[in-house]
């Protein structure tokens, strides 16, 4: 793969790293035995029976917005991983390099699009 491409690639995945963790520290705490792991900090509205109601509510859509959260940083990681191992860019199925347009609209991308057609990532 092209150096250039390669090293712009890297970039978009270090700044998406750096946005998903933005965005779980805003709401969660790191788990500092797993650095991948963030846990939704419950909120304190208040001890009335509305506001413990109100707390539930946002705790539940805090933690479906985390394991997302969480997920597209894992992913991130990865490819952050492969690109240090060398094995960025290839399919996992088949091991062709994957198309450098695809990469660019989801660098995340581990499939080529034929593959991608026939398993799900
Ligand atoms: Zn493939």
């Amino acid at each position: 793969m092209d150096k250039n491409i390669l090293k712009t690639l890297e970039e978009k995945l270090v700044e998406e790293k750096a946005k998903l963790e933005e965005e779980l520290g805003g709401f969660a705490q790191r788990n500092p035995q797993n650095a991948d792991d963030f846990n939704a900090d419950f909120p304190q509205l208040g001890d009335k029976e509305d506001e413990n109601a109100s707390e539930v509510a946002e705790y539940s859509k805090d933690l479906t917005v985390e394991r997302t959260l969480e997920a597209s940083l894992r992913d991130v990681k990865k490819a952050l991983e492969r690109i240090q191992d060398g094995t960025y860019g290839t399919c996992k199925y088949c091991g062709k390099v994957i198309d450098e347009k695809r990469l660019m609209a989801r660098p995340t991308s581990t499939s080529c699009i034929d593959c991608k057609k026939l398993f799900t990532e």
